[in-house]
């Protein structure tokens, strides 16, 4: 938060923000939205096209089936009312990255409408309304060059299928915006229709924002925030925006209705233009295509091949496996990690959720971060293997630790290592008795000084005869024996 965004918030704590996110996702389909061109990303440029996509005279769009079939997905998860006949339409703008002159999208009959997105902020679930998902084609991309009178166009993203997913004004601050917005990137990704990489462009927010005195109910004029094109500053830029707005209120101004764009570098945004209306765009059905029929067997076919949902499967893994909330919600941040962990779960071992739960955040999750779960050399059966092994007593936790990264290089399964090493935990008490009194006599002065009050001596004396034991022993047996050998 900069300076001035502190010092407008607590000058004027009677304000409210309001935010609603419109979010541009790309599907990922092998071929464009009306057309068989290919959408590979990073391709040549000008590479994916064909004359529908260049907007050629005479080229004749046709339905992308599997577009529709990703965007009834995402419509049945947030329970959204599907429209049996939907229609597209023709947006009129004029840009070089826009070869036809419009963009088929979608207007007054939309594919979804009235959803609901359920996320979490700071442990508590919430929900906000969706206006409507609509299908549409993308632009292509400019590219300006610095200091140069040329601009370059590439059309490998013209006419790749979006949904626009537009949320209504329900979000109250910036935090509450992001969090919305990684439930959408979970939910897009969890389902499979997109890789919701923001970096990479396919998943895309602009935040409408506005202000209002606390209380009132009308909501006060809006700006539009565009090219919020990272994660990391979706927060910051809508931090910001709500600041500037208190500002200019408080210093007896009025917001103006506009288009503002973010500027990472600088932390600031800046007026790109005063909003268009809706009859700007001249918007009317296209044509060109014919209405999108969905069967109520279609939707019903939808409908029963969707995974369990994030929200519900966070709830299931606190109420049936026990797990703190926390726990659930890292758990289930993507599915193929939840499927991990079950898979962990429902393993022969029938080691303690709880504990695999731990085992999968502190260890797992450290050493997979760049590669995928599947390619991870310890299986879901190995961990619960290993978490058993420590609940039986047979190897220490230090032990265990070790083991991880050895199955790790290896890929063998703990018992193997355990087995063929001799790494099983000693419990019998009289070797640990005779390592324990080796130590005290080894340190008669430590022994002194215990023996005169100085209880943390103890650990110094569990940590050395661990040790000799090459980190073997039960570290509980090992406690209760110096205690009765050091106090006798
Ligand atoms: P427009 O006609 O300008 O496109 P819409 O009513 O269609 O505006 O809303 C576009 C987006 O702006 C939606 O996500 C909606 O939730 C949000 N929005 C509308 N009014 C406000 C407001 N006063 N403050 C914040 N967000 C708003
Ligand atoms: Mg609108």
């Amino acid at each position: 938060m900069s300076a001035t965004t502190t010092s407008a918030a607590t000058a004027a704590p009677d304000f409210e923000a309001v935010i609603g996110l419109e979010v541009h996702c790309q599907l990922r389909t092998a071929s464009k939205m009306f057309s068989a061109a290919p959408t590979h990303f990073g391709a040549a440029p000008n590479s994916q096209t064909d004359p529908v996509v260049l907007g050629l005279p005479g080229a004749l769009p046709v339905v992308n089936r599997q577009a529709i079939e990703f965007a009834l997905r995402i419509g049945v998860a947030t329970r959204s009312k599907i429209r049996a006949r939907s229609r597209f339409a023709r947006k009129h703008y004029f840009y070089p990255d826009l070869p036809k002159g419009y963009q088929i999208s979608q207007y007054d009959e939309p594919l979804c409408e009235h959803g609901l997105v359920q996320f979490v902020l700071d442990g508590q679930p919430r929900e906000a309304r969706l206006t409507r998902i609509h299908l549409e084609e993308d632009a292509g991309k400019n590219t300006h060059l610095p200091g140069r009178a040329t601009s370059l166009v590439d059309l490998n993203r013209a006419g790749v299928p979006l949904i626009e997913i537009v949320g209504e004004p329900d979000l109250r601050s910036a935090a509450e915006a992001g969090a919305y917005l990684r439930a959408l990137r979970q939910l897009v990704r969890w389902l499979e229709i997109s890789d919701g990489n923001m970096e990479e462009g396919s998943l895309r927010a602009d935040a409408n924002v506005s202000i209002r005195p606390r209380g009132q109910s009308a909501l006060g004029t809006k700006t539009e925030l565009k090219n919020i094109n990272s994660f990391k500053f979706v927060e910051k830029a809508i931090e910001h925006e709500i600041a500037r707005q208190i500002d200019v209120v408080t210093s007896g101004g009025r917001v103006v209705q506009e288009t503002r764009s973010w500027d990472a570098e600088r932390g600031t945004s800046f007026s790109m233009r005063s909003k268009e209306q809706a009859h700007d765009y001249r918007y009317f059905p296209d044509p060109d295509l014919p209405p999108v029929v969905v069967s109520p067997d279609w939707i019903a076919r939808v409908t029963s091949a969707l995974p369990e949902l994030p929200a519900q499967r966070r709830t299931r893994f606190v109420e049936a496996l026990g797990l703190p909330a926390h726990d659930a919600e890292v758990l289930t941040g993507e599915r193929a990690l939840a499927d991990w962990y079950e898979a962990a779960v429902a393993a022969p071992s029938k080691a303690d959720p709880r504990k695999l739960s731990s085992w999968v955040q502190s260890e797992l999750l450290r050493v997979v971060k760049d590669t995928p779960l599947a390619e991870c050399p310890i299986k879901p059966d190995m961990l619960a293997e290993l978490v058993a092994l420590i609940d039986a007593g047979t190897i220490s936790g230090k032990i265990a630790k070790d083991l991880f990264a050895r199955m790790l290089q290896s890929g063998e399964r703990p018992k193997v290592i355990v087995d063929r090493e001799g790494l099983t935990q000693v419990s019998d008490t009289s070797a640990i008795e005779a390592a324990a009194r080796a130590i005290i006599e080894a340190k008669p002065k430590e022994a002194a000084a215990y023996k005169a009050g100085k209880q943390q001596m103890l650990g110094f004396f569990v940590g050395q005869t661990i040790k000799a034991m090459g980190g073997k022993a039960n570290p509980q047996l090992v406690n209760d024996i110096l205690k009765k050998l050091l106090e006798s």
